[in-house]
């Protein structure tokens, strides 16, 4: 922990300046979006004060500047997560559009009648809703993996699913309501035993851990960039070229195409035959910014961090004598899900907002998760870099006040 410059972090976030009713800002929403450190800021004035311009398209000047900047997002981003090729990375509008991406051109290729989809019981509906669209329109299953009561996957389960019917298993790294880092690697080889490919949703893990996908030897990774400090409307799709290459492009239009005749067209080669349109290039290229800054704090210095905070928080809330915790996994990362028992989690978030502290509350977009706990949702406190053990001490006196006034 020497290294890990706490309060340099910090002054590095204009925002976590802000007064909320007069307390100091508590941000533990991280899980919905993470703050913007000032360089991330600053990429955007300059792209649009120095360089803006389509990308791809142009000879000029602008141009060039643009579409070399936009493309040394990509560069960064598959150093990043360790692609074997830059063109294995699709610039795409976050996480789902990357898993919508694949359930449609995947699942229009790959998937028929009788044929079987793998998710898990703790998928966000962006990780559900897509494969049953697909499910629907091709007549296929969709089948979920149990968990158990402290929110981990049933791996014996899971393991007997697969079959020659299984097109493709689509499961998260971390949980966004219960923490819950899942058995990648394993859940990867498992499938791969019987000729599977795996999507990983990797939107609350892509900020926490390092992530290697030949490593992983995961199919297909989908992750957001405001999730991991940069901004909105911008995503990854990472795909190994040979699934890639099987697929049919996902929308037609402007940069997909090599050719366009009435007759034919001619698509063009990846990563562009999916992405079709103007991209969001500020977006793309201050993505770029968001991965330099995590990579000067360093990763596993992060995750050394994040982790012993984990642990400090649950320790402190757990010694609240109306907590009960919802989602209690050996593995886990970032996320502390909890109700105040007897009182309705929204009424725990409002108190705790007057008090300047920013927790979500809700089914967190996981309505089934909440269906297997019997619960109407939680009040969740997520981590980042940038939170600190006397922000823990705030929220636990506040969870206190809040059970004092509710109960
Ligand atoms: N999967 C998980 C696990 C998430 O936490 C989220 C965002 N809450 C998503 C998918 C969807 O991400 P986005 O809204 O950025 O597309």
């Amino acid at each position: 922990m020497t290294h890990y410059d706490i309060h340099s972090i910090r002054a590095d976030f204009p925002i976590l300046k802000t007064k909320v009713n007069g307390y100091p800002l508590v941000y533990l929403d991280n899980g919905a979006t993470t703050q913007k450190p000032q360089s991330v800021i600053n990429a955007i004035t300059d792209y649009y004060t120095q360089i803006n311009s389509n990308v791809h398209r142009g000879v000029h000047h602008l141009s060039q500047l643009a579409t070399d900047a936009y493309e040394v997002t990509r560069r960064k981003l598959s150093e990043f997560i360790n692609a074997a090729q830059d063109y294995e990375v699709i610039l795409t509008n976050g996480t789902t559009h990357s898993i919508n991406l694949v359930a449609h051109c995947y699942g229009k290729q790959f998937v028929k009648e009788g044929d079987e989809i793998i998710i898990s019981a703790m998928e966000h509906h962006s990780n559900i809703v897509p494969w049953q669209m697909l499910c629907e329109e091709q007549g296929a299953k969709l089948r979920v993996v149990p968990i158990n009561d402290e929110g981990e996957l049933d791996m014996g389960a899971y393991h007997a699913m697969l079959n020659e019917r299984v097109k493709l298993v689509s499961i998260t790294y971390v949980s966004n309501t219960l923490g819950t880092l899942n058995p990648i690697k394993e859940i990867t080889k498992l499938a791969h035993d019987h000729g599977i490919p795996v999507l990983v949703d990797g939107a609350q893990a892509i900020q926490h851990l390092h992530v290697d996908v030949q490593a992983l030897d995961v199919d297909f990774f989908a992750f957001s960039g405001h999730k991991m400090y940069g901004p909105t409307g911008v995503g990854v799709l990472y795909g190994k070229e040979k699934w890639l290459d099987q697929m049919p492009p996902y929308q037609g239009g402007g940069d997909m195409i090599k050719e366009v005749r009435f007759e034919k067209t001619i698509y063009n080669e990846l990563p562009f035959k999916f992405e079709a349109g103007t991209p969001n290039i500020e977006a793309g290229i201050c993505l770029g910014a968001a991965v330099d800054y995590i990579k000067t704090i360093g990763l596993s210095q992060i995750a050394l961090y994040e982790t012993e905070l984990l642990k400090y928080a649950t320790k402190a809330l757990s010694e609240i004598d109306q907590i009960r915790f919802i989602g209690t996994a050996k593995e886990k990362s970032s996320v502390i899900s909890f109700l105040v028992n007897g009182a309705h989690p929204y009424d725990v978030g409002v108190i705790l907002d007057k008090l300047g502290i920013a927790v979500r509350t809700g089914h967190h977009c996981t309505q089934p998760l909440m269906e297997r706990f019997g619960i109407p949702g939680t009040v969740r406190a997520s981590i980042a870099m940038y939170n600190t053990k006397e922000e823990i001490d705030l929220l636990v006196s506040a969870v206190k006040r809040a059970a004092s006034m509710l109960l």
